[in-house]
Parts: C-alpha cells; structure tokens; sequence
C-alpha cells in the first residue's frame, strides 16, 4: 500500500453528518458540507450528502469543476467572493456564490446573461470576524442594487465568525444578523432563501439554549470532517473525530542521540520539542515532511515525541522499541494539517467504509484502485 497516505473512513463522515443534520434540524437550521479541506473529493462529498446535507460549498471554483466532473448535480455554492476573473466558471459551476464586491456581482450577471441562466447571490455580511463581508450599515442599498440587475438573484444574507478573529460568535451578534435578514426583507420583499449564520464555530450557539432565530442554514467543514468544534478544539459530544489517518512510513532508525541540538536546525516555536535525553536516545526518520503536511498540526503516537521535521523527513524520538525500517506509523491530524496533507500531490487517498466500493469476490485485490477518486 503506498505511503503517505490518507485512510478515509466515509462512514464515520456519513455519521457525523447525520448526527448533526438530526441535532440542528429540529432548530430550523440545514447543514451545508463545505468540501475545501479535502478539495472537493467527490465521495466525501457524497457521504456528506449521504449523511444528510442539503448542499455542498466551497471555497475554490476548482474544487467544485472536481465535483462536476465526478457527476455531482446538486446544488453548490462557492463560498468565497468570486475572483472578477473567473465569473464565468462561477456561473457555470455553482448555482450560488457569496459576495461582497458590487463589480464582482455585474460580472456574475454579465456571465449569467451569457450563459442564458441566473445566478444566486448571498450577500456576506460582516459581523465581527473582520475578515470578508459587506458592513450592515450598506447591506440594504447593496442589497437593492442587487434585485435590480438581470442574470443574478438575490438568494440570501450570510455570516462568517471565527476565521480570522478566532472568536466565537455571540448570541447578541446572531440575533443582529437575524435583525438584517428581516431588514432587507422588509425593504426587498422577497423572501430571503439562504440565512446562513456561520460555520462550525456556531455550534455551540446554535446548540444552545437560546432560539436560533431566523437562521435556517450553517456552512460545516472541520465540525464534520474532525468531529470538533474549531474555538475550543474540543471533540463534539457523539462525534467521531477519527475519520481521517495519515499514515507514513519509516526510512531510518537509530539508537544513538542526535550529534547536535536539533533547535539549531529548526528554531521555530511551535516546532520546537523539549525531548530528554533517554526519550531521544531511539529516534526514527518517516518518509513525509512539511511539504506533506502541517507537521505541528500531527497528533504524536503515544509515547512518541516530535523531535523535529524538514521538507521530506519527520524525525520522531520513542523511549520504546523501535520499528522496523519499511514499517508504517499512523497519526491524527487537525484542520491545517488535513487541509494540507489533502492537498499534497505525493499523498494517496485511501477510502474505506463506503458501500459503494465494499468488495465482491470477483474484483477483490482490484479494489483499492477503484476507491480511489
Ligand atoms: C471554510 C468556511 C466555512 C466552513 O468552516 P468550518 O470551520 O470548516 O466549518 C464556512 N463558511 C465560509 C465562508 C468558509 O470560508
């Protein structure tokens, strides 16, 4: 089996899906799976629709192309604002996208016009993140120029918390969203469609006790994929938070400590691993490195220290026996580092658990080649 490589356990992306689709439907509020961290791979997609998602989003119009070529048909939205230069793959693409930019929104109704259809827009506003959106104070006359140009449609209002700022949203804040929603209904008439209050750090509010008031969707990555909740990094009560292992393999062990100290070598912070003497004194070099993934962002085997990495080896310490050369060690990984490691070219994606690809007795041995996507 090559190495690296990802395991992905669909099943466990099916259940969490459900688990939340079931906890957040009786509030009034649809999940939407948002495919960025694992750059649009259709079949875990497809276990997030599976598991009870009612749309799909993403942040790069390549990773929704990925998804229709996979033969996905239902609705996706692009939930970054569009690049000016790339409105006619949007149209193409994506039923909606979010957006902040006026010039931006022309474009998409220029492509539209084109493409003899009509594109959804969902203002984003800013409430608190300071990262993209649209101040609330000029939603309303954004929001009027919106419904009067042909070839887009004013589908909704959304929020974003969380990204940039870390900060959890506040009930006060969601409620001030809710508010807009009214507003811009009460100066647009139409019903908006889409009020979309934010991403896997809304959980606890949306959880909670308080009313969720008139949000009725939430845009969920890392809640679904890691079975966390992003602010607190704390696993979600019923939540898997094992569904992705990244596995590598090991090139080199040693028994003897490292000649120099390796902070010479890589003085970052975060990177940097106090390691005793006795724990260091068996190291081993796995075959992956920072072009692979977020090396911080790996969760050590137990008993195993992070000693240090470079761009294609990952030097880790045991104060126990040591592997064999060509044996395999497996990791946890957070948000960045799947992210990453979803990404890198030299990484296979491995999938277990879906029905679809369980094997017959004729095809098997074949079957790893035909889960992959
Ligand atoms: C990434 C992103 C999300 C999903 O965030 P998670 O924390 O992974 O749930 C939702 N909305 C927007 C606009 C995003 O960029």
């Amino acid at each position: 089996m090559s190495c690296p490589r990802i395991e992905v356990d669909l099943s466990k992306i099916r259940r969490n899906t459900h688990t939340l689709v079931k906890r957040l439907g009786p509030r009034g509020i649809g999940v939407t799976g948002v495919t960025k961290a694992v750059c649009g791979h259709p079949a875990i997609a497809q276990a997030m629709l599976d598991g009870g998602a009612a749309g799909l989003a993403d942040a790069r119009v390549r990773n929704v192309q990925r998804l229709r070529s996979a033969g996905m048909t239902g609705p996706i939205t692009l939930i970054r604002t569009p690049m000016l230069s790339q409105a006619d793959q949007v149209v193409q693409s994506c039923e909606e996208s979010y957006n902040t930019e006026l010039s931006v929104i022309s474009a998409l109704a220029a492509a539209a016009i084109r493409n003899r259809s009509v594109h959804g827009i969902v203002l984003m506003v800013e409430m608190g993140d300071l990262r993209d959106g649209i101040l609330p104070e000029n939603l309303e006359g954004i929001a009027q120029q919106v419904m009067q140009m042909s070839g887009v449609a004013l589908k909704g209002i959304g929020a974003n918390f969380a990204c940039l700022s870390g900060l959890a949203p506040t009930a006060l804040q969601m409620s001030t969203f809710c508010d807009l929603a009214n507003e811009i209904e009460g100066v647009c008439g139409p019903f908006l469609k889409v009020v979309s209050g934010g991403n896997s750090a809304n959980l606890p509010w949306a959880l909670g006790e308080r009313a969720t008031g008139r949000v009725n969707d939430l845009r969920l990555g890392e809640a679904i994929l890691l079975g966390v909740e992003p602010v607190s990094g704390d696993q979600i009560c019923g939540m898997h938070t094992d569904a992705f292992t990244l596995v590598a393999e090991v090139i080199e062990t040693d028994a003897r400590p490292p000649p120099f100290p390796i902070a010479l070598i890589d003085p970052t912070p975060e990177r940097l691993r106090i390691v005793t003497t006795s724990a260091a004194s068996a190291r081993m070099i796995l075959a992956m490195g920072h072009q692979d993934t977020d090396i911080p962002g790996l969760s050590m085997p137990v008993g195993s220290t992070l000693i240090g990495a470079t761009s294609d080896h990952l030097v880790i310490g045991t104060p126990r026996t040591l592997p064999t050369v060509g044996s395999e060690m497996r990791f946890q990984m957070n948000y960045n580092a799947l992210m990453r490691a979803m990404a890198a070219p030299d990484i296979e994606v491995k999938l277990l658990g879906d029905p679809r690809t369980r094997p017959s007795r004729r095809t098997q041995g074949k079957v790893d080649h035909l889960a992959l996507v």
